[in-house]
């Protein structure tokens, strides 16, 4: 593994225990020597997180489309900021770059982006491991409506289970460090097809 993407807020959250997450993932990710993906923002939990890598002399690319950086949130700093068109181009650039997915506590944007993962993920374009870093429960609720699709039969458990959760760095960086593709499931992506 040689990049992790990361999504997280693009705003700090209500608790300062979300940005000593970020810079906390930031750190061990240096120790490793992976290299950061994300939305390319000098914001929140985002502008953190980016801080984090490069002060300990990692290496940070940012995707981010134009309208963003003529906005003033890009951040000029990093390794490499790739300005794009659209968030549609963002995503799949982001999923080119990237040997894994992580999310922090993030808004919608976040969860945008981990849920096109893992779409992409249960369709079979795209063969990479995916991870919730969970602060204090913050996703608690998201992982009880997953379960909620699996017993009402919208989503199969193992693609339910592609969805890692760790709460420390370390033990979700080891996690996706020993990822070994799965071969594809018998039914494929779909539930009761008739
Ligand atoms: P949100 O969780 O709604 O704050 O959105 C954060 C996610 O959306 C990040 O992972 C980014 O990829 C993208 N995003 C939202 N706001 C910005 C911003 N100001 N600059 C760059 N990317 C952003």
């Amino acid at each position: 593994m040689k990049r992790l993407c990361v999504f997280c807020g693009s705003s700090p959250g209500a608790r300062p225990e979300y940005q000593a997450a970020a810079r906390a993932l930031g750190d061990a990710m240096v120790e490793r020597g992976l290299g950061l993906v994300y939305g390319g923002g000098n914001v929140g939990l985002m502008g953190t997180l980016a801080d984090a890598v490069l002060e300990g002399g990692g290496e940070v690319i940012g995707v981010i489309p134009r309208d963003l950086v003529k906005r003033e949130v890009g951040h000029h700093g990093i390794t490499r900021l790739e300005v794009v068109e659209t968030l549609f181009e963002r995503k799949g650039r982001m999923f080119e770059l990237s040997d894994g997915f992580v999310s922090l506590p993030g808004g919608v944007g976040t969860l945008d982006e981990l849920f096109e993962v893992m779409t992409w993920v249960q369709l079979g374009y795209l063969s990479k491991p995916c991870a919730l870093l969970d602060v204090d429960g913050f996703y608690d609720g998201l992982q009880g409506l997953l379960d909620r699709l699996v017993a009402e039969r919208f989503v199969r458990p193992e693609h339910r289970d592609l969805l890692w959760v760790e709460h420390q760095p370390a033990a979700l960086l080891d996690r996706l460090e020993r990822y070994e593709t799965p071969p594809p499931t018998d039914g494929g992506k779909w539930i009761d097809r008739s």
